[in-house]
């Protein structure tokens, strides 16, 4: 080693050359080892202050545009989506504040109020699909709620503000941020009060939470444990504020037509007889559901008022089935091809085996979520094989493959009981 190599210090701090593991050498200065890696601890924490600090590009859509977005991964439910894109536009514009228009004096006293979301409709049939959707879109955190483990405080079980902490966790913590998310409560019609008349002792899983959702759902600073779990007094508490936090509560609220159509029927006994009751489509009652709907189901008044949006989704039937294996964005079917072109394997499928697929779906009742679990039947001895088999280049996929391949791997164990 040269003389001149054996007296090179650091520039940063210092240290000789003998007194570190690594020195590294610039045109007019030397940086050590133990500088590097201070140096990358304060460029990452600096990147993320940075990141921290950003005015969110948040690019606030048209009800139509946001339609037209949904239009690319939810087939069908017009009705529910339009309902949405407007409820979504409103609540962000509520939030971001409006491009004021010279014309219009911005009304300070007018308080828009917030666009709470209820979904109603079976299983399966895109509800969280749709709200995972717009929460992508927006690029706000996003997270899901299962109703039914949640109770009151105190009780065995998950605090409503657990909800709260899932959101920071997908947020990274970062507050802000998590106070502009979307919340989807899954299952609401499980809490439901389970008789008409409200009970003098309490209802843990039901009337309870309803009342314990009341507090975040319309706006309110809650002190929120940020691993999740039950407060502890030891646990630093973080405070979210709700009021900008959208909720969308979805449910199937199983037999809700015959309330719909009890009241539809009510209504036209009381004013217009025999005209309006002709004009009701019975095959789909879900289309007329009303905020009263959900009172008579259960939801306490308070609730229902907080979820001032309310609106369905039709069940799927064969078409959309079909639609659903092929057409949107993230279809199962384009996500085959992808996995086997990154094995270089050209994937087709013929066109009986899409209308198999569904029959088999709507047979076992699986519903949307099923068309997935018969498709990886289908495939998995394919998705197995070829990847090792070097010369394979293509792979069909026949009625009469299909076939025989739920037959081989069962899949009468699918099957809904
Ligand atoms: P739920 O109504 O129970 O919330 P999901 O939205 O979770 O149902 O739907 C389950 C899965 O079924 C989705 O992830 C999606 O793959 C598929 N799916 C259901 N409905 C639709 C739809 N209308 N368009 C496209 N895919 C759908």
């Amino acid at each position: 080693m040269s003389k001149d190599k054996d007296n090179r210090k650091c520039s940063f701090c210092g240290r000789d050359g003998k007194s570190v593991d690594m020195l590294i050498s610039g045109i007019n200065a030397h940086i050590c080892d133990r500088c590097v890696d201070q140096a990358q601890i304060i460029v990452a924490e600096e990147q993320k202050l940075k990141q921290k600090n950003k005015i969110p590009s948040f690019k606030l859509l048209k009800p139509a545009e946001i339609k037209t977005h949904l239009d690319k991964y939810v087939i069908g439910q017009d009705d529910a989506k339009k309902v949405l894109s407007v409820a979504v536009y409103n609540h962000y514009k509520r939030i971001t504040g409006a491009p004021k228009n010279d014309n219009t004096k911005a009304d300070d006293e007018v308080e828009i109020e917030k666009s709470n979301i209820v979904l109603v409709g079976e299983t399966g049939t895109g509800k969280t699909l749709m709200a995972r959707t717009i929460a992508k879109m927006l690029h706000v955190p996003f997270c899901i709620a299962d109703a039914t483990v949640l109770t009151e405080a105190g009780y065995v079980g998950e605090d409503v503000e657990s909800i709260l902490s899932r959101l920071l966790q997908v947020a990274d913590y970062d507050v802000s941020a998590a106070e502009k998310g979307i919340i989807f409560i899954d299952e609401v019609d499980k809490i439901a009060r389970k008789s008409d008349n409200p009970s003098i002792t309490r209802d843990v899983s039901g009337e309870g939470v309803q009342q314990a959702l009341l507090k975040i759902l319309e706006g309110a600073t809650v002190s929120v444990p940020p691993q999740g779990g039950r407060k502890h007094p030891e646990q630093k508490m973080v405070q979210i504020n709700t009021q900008n936090i959208l909720f969308i509560c979805g449910g199937a609220f199983d037999g809700i037509e015959k309330r719909i159509a009890s009241r539809l029927q009510a209504n036209a006994i009381g004013y217009n007889v025999g005209k309006e009751q002709q004009a009701i489509d019975k095959e789909n009652m879900l289309q007329y559901v009303a905020p009263q709907d959900l009172k008579s189901y259960g939801l306490i008044p308070e609730l229902v008022g907080r979820l001032p949006v309310l609106s369905y989704l039709n069940p799927l039937d064969k078409d959309a089935l079909r639609r659903i294996l092929t057409e949107p964005r993230n279809a199962l079917v384009k996500q085959y091809i992808k996995l086997f072109e990154m094995d270089n394997i050209n994937l087709r499928i013929d066109d009986e085996v899409y209308d198999f697929i569904v029959d088999k779906a709507i047979e076992f009742k699986l519903g949307a979520r099923g068309l997935r679990s018969i498709c990886e039947l289908i495939m998995m001895d394919a998705m197995f094989n070829a990847p090792s088999d070097e010369n394979k280049n293509e792979i069909y996929i026949s009625l009469e493959y299909a076939q025989s391949q739920l037959k081989v791997n069962n899949l009468g164990r699918l099957k809904v009981a």
